[in-house]
């Protein structure tokens, strides 16, 4: 490589850093200094970037000056851009559908919220700052070459613009490996996510090997295809450096070019060498930052199946609550050819309780999913009061129509109040205490130290099962909803925990239309109707009595599960 220590036009020997925020020496090599006559239009640049005043002091740089302003403004443009691109894909974000985050995995998305938009951010950054740099130096230097040699810079705009499409070639394969790269690193992320969300179940390593492994490959792919890269643009680059060195020799030769000329245009060359070379870093930095952007762009520009909000609404004197499964088939977007559900009918009649049983995988849940418009059915419909719910708002159904209890509460990192009141934002602190003594939570939670303002640890670690249970159906009740879904509520709970719930669950369906979906049948007896799902369908329905009478499906169960009791 030609020296690098020579100077050049733009770049004075004491510059330091890639942004070019250099201190303009005074020193013995200062080129400025020691060559008091212009030599090259080199020197003029060179001496413009050093202003002397009149006494021969030097002024205070003003290049120092711009130099701060222009990283401080990009700095402020650079995180305005990445602020709004977080937020906006943020909310595109919550905006999607379930069936997105069952496709997706939330480690990924993470991801693109984070490492995605910072790389983004930095490749504009730089793309502005050292491409602006870069391209004007570049093109400065172009016309000093041709000012200089017409013949040589004609020669050198032949071959360069071979080069830069081979470069451009080796970008779009870099770009391929980059994307590799980060699909596997956010797919590590994930991992990691999981791993340490679920530190008690996993133990020891066990967990940090997938996440090394996965996202070495990509990477050290990437490293290799960017070095090179670069190896090959400095080898082109030092090949016009002899080139000019060779013909502009023929040129001094046939006294075309003098002696001077041909060190000028060398030395103007080697300014667009090392621009060019610094494009080249950059167009590295720029291809990651635009595939970065380009997933980010990717999940901004995704709309969701079912939109959240949008749709009318039934006034809340005249909701009845009678739901109706009409004809319903369904298979899940993840697993298009299984049907989940096949003709599935039922009509859940007001203010009664509806259980569902059946084996495990039948369908029960997602009986639950459907009706709270997470999913669309893939034949007929789901009515409520006559209302096909797909005409309906799904932010006004889930908000404030329909109660959701499952089998595993999802508390947040914050205090049982904010825990509660998310149930319905607006809330006054006397809402939420009736629906906490409504869900037999009360009790327990005045008798914490700090009461309602205990932060129960993420994910509600610092409480118990059947205390998470209550504090998750006090914030269903809290919308006073007309709907009641139960999805095993009481599954996972120890027998006493599970008198406590049971209670408070007995006291919260009263009066209310409730969905209920049992593994244990001890549980639903009570139930006004029960239903056996099997493979999708309604195998059966009636009372407990009418069931049991009939000796089928339902019989069979209530042998097997007293059997394996005894
Ligand atoms: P149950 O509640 O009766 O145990 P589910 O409704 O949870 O049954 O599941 C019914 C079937 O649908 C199962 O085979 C299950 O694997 C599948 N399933 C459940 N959730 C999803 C999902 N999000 N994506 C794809 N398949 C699913």
């Amino acid at each position: 490589a030609p020296p690098s220590t020579c100077w050049s036009p733009a770049r004075p020997r004491g510059q330091t850093g890639p942004t070019g925020t250099h201190a303009p020496g005074k020193g013995p090599g200062d080129p400025c200094e020691d060559t008091p006559t212009p030599v090259s239009p080199g020197w003029h640049a060179c001496h413009t970037g050093t202003p002397t005043t009149p006494q021969g002091h030097t002024s205070p740089p003003p290049q120092g000056l711009l130099t701060f302003g222009y990283i401080a403004l990009l700095a402020r443009v650079g995180e305005q851009v990445a602020g709004s691109m977080r937020k906006a894909l943020f909310l595109s974000l919550l905006r999607q559908d379930v069936a997105f985050f069952d496709a997706n995995r939330t480690g990924q998305l993470v991801n693109r919220l984070t490492a995605d938009i910072q790389e983004f951010k930095s490749s504009f950054k730089l793309a502005i700052s050292q491409g602006l740099r870069s391209g004007t130096q570049t093109l400065g230097c172009f016309v000093s070459l041709y000012l200089l040699s017409p013949k040589l810079t004609g020669l050198l705009l032949v071959v360069l613009p071979v080069l830069v499409g081979t470069g451009a070639l080796i970008g779009t394969v870099l770009r391929s490996f980059s994307r590799r790269a980060q699909e596997q690193v956010a797919k590590a992320t994930g991992v990691a996510d999981e791993v340490l969300g679920n530190v008690r179940t996993v133990r020891g390593d066990r967990g940090s090997r997938p996440v090394e492994g996965g996202c070495r490959g990509g990477a050290s792919q990437l490293g290799l295809g960017i070095a090179a890269f670069q190896g090959l643009s400095n080898l082109a680059l030092n090949g016009i450096v002899l080139g000019t060195i060779f013909v502009g020799g023929s040129l001094m030769a046939g006294d075309e070019l003098s002696p001077g000329d041909l060190m000028s245009f060398l030395v103007a060359s080697q300014t667009v060498q090392r621009s060019m070379a610094n494009i080249s870093i950059l167009l590295g930095q720029v291809v990651r930052g635009l595939s970065a952007g380009a997933r980010v762009f990717e999940l901004l520009t995704l709309e969701p199946s079912v939109a959240l909000r949008g749709g009318g609404s039934i006034p809340s004197h005249s909701l009845l609550g009678r739901i109706c499964f009409n004809h319903v088939s369904f298979s899940y977007p993840t697993r298009p050819g299984y049907l989940v559900l096949r003709d599935f009918s039922l009509t859940l009649p007001p203010c009664k309780t509806v259980a569902i049983v059946g084996p495990s995988g039948g369908g029960k849940s997602t009986v639950a999913a459907l009706l709270e418009r997470f999913y669309e059915p893939t034949q007929g419909t789901i009515t409520l009061d006559g209302h096909d719910i797909s005409s309906l708002d799904p932010s006004w159904l889930r908000g404030q129509v329909i109660g959701f209890i499952s089998q595993e509460p999802v508390l947040f990192g914050t205090t049982i109040m904010e825990n509660i009141r998310f149930g319905k934002p607006g809330a006054s602190d006397a809402e939420v205490y009736a629906a906490a003594q409504l869900a037999n939570a009360d009790g327990f939670i005045r008798s914490f130290p700090e009461g309602y303002d205990t932060v129960v640890g993420e994910r509600g670690v610092t409480l118990s099962g059947g205390q998470k249970q209550r504090v998750a159906i006090a914030r269903a009740l809290l919308k006073d909803p007309p709907i009641l879904i139960l999805d095993e509520a009481t599954s996972a709970l120890d027998a006493q925990s599970e008198k406590v719930v049971q209670e408070a669950l007995d006291r919260a369906v009263t009066g209310r239309t409730v969905l209920l979906i049992a593994h244990r049948l001890s549980t639903i007896r009570g139930a006004d109707l029960i239903v056996v799902l099997a493979r999708g369908r309604v195998a059966e329905a009636g009372t407990h009595e009418d069931l049991v009478r009939r000796g089928g499906l339902y019989a069979e169960l209530i042998r097997r599960q007293t059997k394996d009791r005894s």
